[in-house]
């Protein structure tokens, strides 16, 4: 029979990946990663085990005290589970920008009557596992203008190497920046369709960076792609998935809006545009926020596709038009009662800064500690 992989089981036996890995754990099994294989007997003790929990669940006699038990003062629900933030990563011309529109043009919901799509710096796509979020943003740039202003919006980084280049100088870069900031890699091996595309180079490449492929023994997942063709993506994406899962991400939607500017920009017509990434909470129009020493009143919130959206949740990107400045890449957000605490949590941040600035502390450039602390 077929071995079968963890990440698989778990999907088969429709239970969490680290469920799973908690079974293992106390069968004693060892394991490399998520995608390991088991054995069949292991595979058949796991669906039995499963199957058992279900079944003494089924049959355990109901607890009469329980609907009128008080529950206990500390027990705090767990909030629910959101999508991953993934920032795509790598050196010029390895694909990123092809990467992130094939997903876009493929995955993006369908546009109703009257939608354009648009650049907004960030979008959200639907996958069988859930919905991703994708900072669409040049580059790194985006990812370490945010981190080097103390916020931090990917959860994932999916790094490009092209099949027929292997790692150049911006690769390294671009890992040591999703290892500086503490979040899961995922190599997406490029440009497979290419005669000269050559994916065990790249695999012996990424041993030498202490990334070792899972098909060589580690745990780095790697997945070969076409940008061009699409050949791999739906496994990439499921990959991201996979790791989002592990990553157990959630946030609180109840409660006001919190997150971090994706970018800004100052349209001649409309004014200044914002795109903002909700984090925790929900924005709403007509919401009052603070980011840096700028503040709004939400007059219209819109998502990739042009359309007017009435709230956004955690890990939910959307363009706010209602800024009277340009908020900055970067800055955190955060919603404020009304117009008056607003204006004045603006003013106070102004006066802190004007006041260090005098003293001659408020000037010193961005170090190193900053980037990497
Ligand atoms: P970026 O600089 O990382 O954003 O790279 P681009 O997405 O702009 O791609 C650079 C060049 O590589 C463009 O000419 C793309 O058409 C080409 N390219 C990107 N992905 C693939 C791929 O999977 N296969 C092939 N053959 N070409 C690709
Ligand atoms: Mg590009």
């Amino acid at each position: 029979s077929e071995k079968v992989r963890i990440y698989q089981l778990a999907k088969e036996l429709g239970i969490d990946t680290k469920d799973l890995l908690a079974h293992l754990d106390s069968l004693g099994v060892e394991y490399k990663s998520h995608s390991s294989t088991l054995e069949e007997d292991v595979a058949e003790t796991i669906r039995q085990l499963v199957s058992e929990e279900r079944g003494e669940v089924a049959a355990a006699p109901q607890p009469q005290a329980a609907a009128t038990a008080p529950a206990p003062a500390e027990a705090q629900p767990a909030a629910p589970h959101r999508a991953p933030v993934v920032t795509v990563m790598g050196h010029v011309d390895h694909g990123k920008t092809s990467l992130l529109d094939f997903i876009r043009k493929t995955r993006v919901a369908d546009k109703e009557a009257g939608g354009i799509t648009q650049h907004i710096g960030a979008y959200r796509v639907e996958t069988p596992n859930g919905p991703i979020t994708f900072l669409d943003t040049p580059g790194h740039e985006a990812f370490t203008t945010i981190r080097q202003r103390g916020a931090s919006a990917t959860d994932i980084a999916v790094i490009v190497i092209a099949a027929d280049d292997s790692i150049m100088p911006q690769t390294r870069e671009a890992i040591a920046h999703a290892r500086a900031a503490g979040v899961p890699i995922i190599i997406a091996i490029n440009k497979t369709d290419l005669p000269q595309a050559n994916v065990d180079k790249v695999k012996q490449d990424l041993m030498r960076l202490e990334l070792v492929p899972e098909d060589y023994g580690g745990d780095t997942i790697t997945v070969p792609i076409s940008a061009k063709t699409g050949a791999g993506v739906d496994q990439l994406l499921e990959m991201i998935s996979l790791v989002a899962e592990l990553e157990d991400l959630r946030a609180p939607v109840d409660g006001p809006a919190e997150g971090v500017i994706i970018e800004s920009v100052l349209d001649k017509r409309a004014g200044v545009l914002a795109t903002v990434l909700v984090q925790k909470g929900t924005l709403r129009v007509a919401d009052y926020l603070v980011s840096g020493e700028v503040w709004a009143k939400v007059r219209r919130m819109t998502d990739e596709n042009g359309q007017t959206v009435a709230e956004a949740g955690p890990s939910v990107p959307v363009q706010i038009l209602g800024f009277s400045e340009q908020p900055v890449a970067g800055d955190k957000i955060v919603s404020a009662p009304d117009e008056a605490t607003a204006k004045a949590i603006v003013a106070e941040r102004r006066a802190a800064r004007e006041e260090a600035e005098r003293e001659g502390i408020g000037k010193k450039g961005v170090t190193l500690a900053d980037l990497f602390g």
